[in-house]
């Protein structure tokens, strides 16, 4: 157990493996696992993240900006890099860290093909995106010809994968809507297949692609939410643990009188006694201000506090009239008991979003027990 002296991001490399091994254990032995460690690992640490998957074996990684993947590189990462959405500005950058690009388009596929082969670039992989129905970034289902006859002109780049992002693989209610995207890019994938006179990686699922469409698995998966050990909002069964814990400590106690307030605006007003506590944390640490009033809480000495009246920039107070406790006292905003996904639903939003939020402020500490 580890001690909390201030607000701490705790991350636990256990509760990754255990994920990455119920992950792969979901998928059949040829698939490839691609690890998502865009935004910072989903707001925990994405060097300590990659770094960890890279020893218990993530085939590959991705991430969203090139500037991510620099991080990575820097860092002493190895592992195939795809940046899923980089900007053609910085194309001259993710070739001098051997990053490689998702090309959606085919001012993006000209592009890259050009710069590359003024640098006599051979080979080069890249990654070819398709749009299914999410209709974000991505080529035509009726794009294929038009592809091909870009990459047969050139031998600077070498097409490595065909990926598609699916919608709605959470939603048991799109269910039809999905297997539509699934069957289109079946339809795509074996022709560029045939056309290329190879069988690149072929990659569609995110984490719940993974566990509720086994007919998307192709041959290799890509995993965020999951590795993170969340999904209660994306309605599967899984058996993850959360890899993050947001944990604090009570800075003051204080006792108010019916009629006194609390905070910015007086938005709580006493009715009765009520003891407060005051935690350093607030929205500018990535608690935001939909959380206060009530609608978010922590945990203390095993009891729900709710955020009484308006989130502060660097502190929330919270209700502890019926909780016994004292300064210095552990708090806890979201761990494996108090589910980040379930208290980001009470104040109507999504684990991706509280997790993501978590500032750069917050000091992380890695827990490897092994
Ligand atoms: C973020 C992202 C993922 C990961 O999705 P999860 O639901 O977190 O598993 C996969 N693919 C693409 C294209 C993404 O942008």
């Amino acid at each position: 157990m580890s001690s909390i002296k201030e607000t701490t991001l705790e991350i636990n490399l256990a509760h990754l493996t255990h994920n990455f091994k119920y992950l792969k254990s979901k998928v059949a032995d040829h698939v490839k696992i691609l690890a998502v460690v865009k935004a910072s690992g989903y707001g925990s640490d994405a060097v300590a993240i990659a770094k960890h998957l890279e020893k218990i074996g993530a085939d590959y990684f991705a991430v969203a900006y090139v500037s991510e993947g620099i991080v990575l590189r820097q860092s002493g990462v190895t592992t195939p890099i795809l940046v899923l959405h980089p900007q053609p500005v910085n194309f001259p950058k993710l070739i001098d860290y051997q990053l490689e690009p998702s090309l959606y388009s085919f001012k993006t596929l000209k592009q890259f093909i050009k710069i590359t082969s003024l640098l006599n670039e051979k080979h080069y992989p890249i990654h070819i995106k398709f749009n299914t129905g999410l209709n974000r970034i991505g080529f035509g289902e009726n794009d294929v010809d038009l592809v091909m006859e870009q990459v047969n002109n050139t031998d600077a780049v070498r097409i490595v994968s065909l990926l598609s992002h699916l919608a709605a693989s959470e939603d048991h209610d799109e269910r039809d809507f999905t297997i539509g995207q699934i069957n289109s890019f079946k339809k795509i994938t074996e022709e560029m297949s045939s056309k290329l006179g190879y069988n690149p990686i072929v990659h569609q699922s995110n984490t719940s692609g993974i566990l509720n469409y086994p007919e998307a698995h192709f041959n290799m998966v890509r995993t965020g939410i999951g590795l993170y050990g969340y999904g209660n909002e994306a309605k599967y069964d899984h058996e993850l643990k959360p890899v993050a814990s947001l944990k604090s400590v009570i800075s003051q106690i204080h006792r108010l009188e019916p009629g006194e307030s609390l905070g910015y605006n007086r938005a709580f007003k006493a009715t009765d006694f009520t003891k407060t506590a005051t935690i350093p944390i607030g929205h500018a640490d990535g608690i935001s201000r939909q959380y206060g009033n009530k609608k978010g809480f922590v945990t203390i000495n095993n009891k729900r506090a709710y955020i009484l009246g308006n989130v502060c920039m660097d502190m929330i107070m919270v209700d502890i009239t019926h909780i016994e406790c004292k300064e210095g006292d552990k708090v806890i905003i979201f761990d494996a008991n108090s589910n980040a996904a379930k208290i980001a639903e009470y104040s109507g939003t999504i684990s991706y979003e509280l997790l993501t939020a978590i500032s750069p402020r917050v000091k992380r500490t890695i827990i490897d027990e092994n």
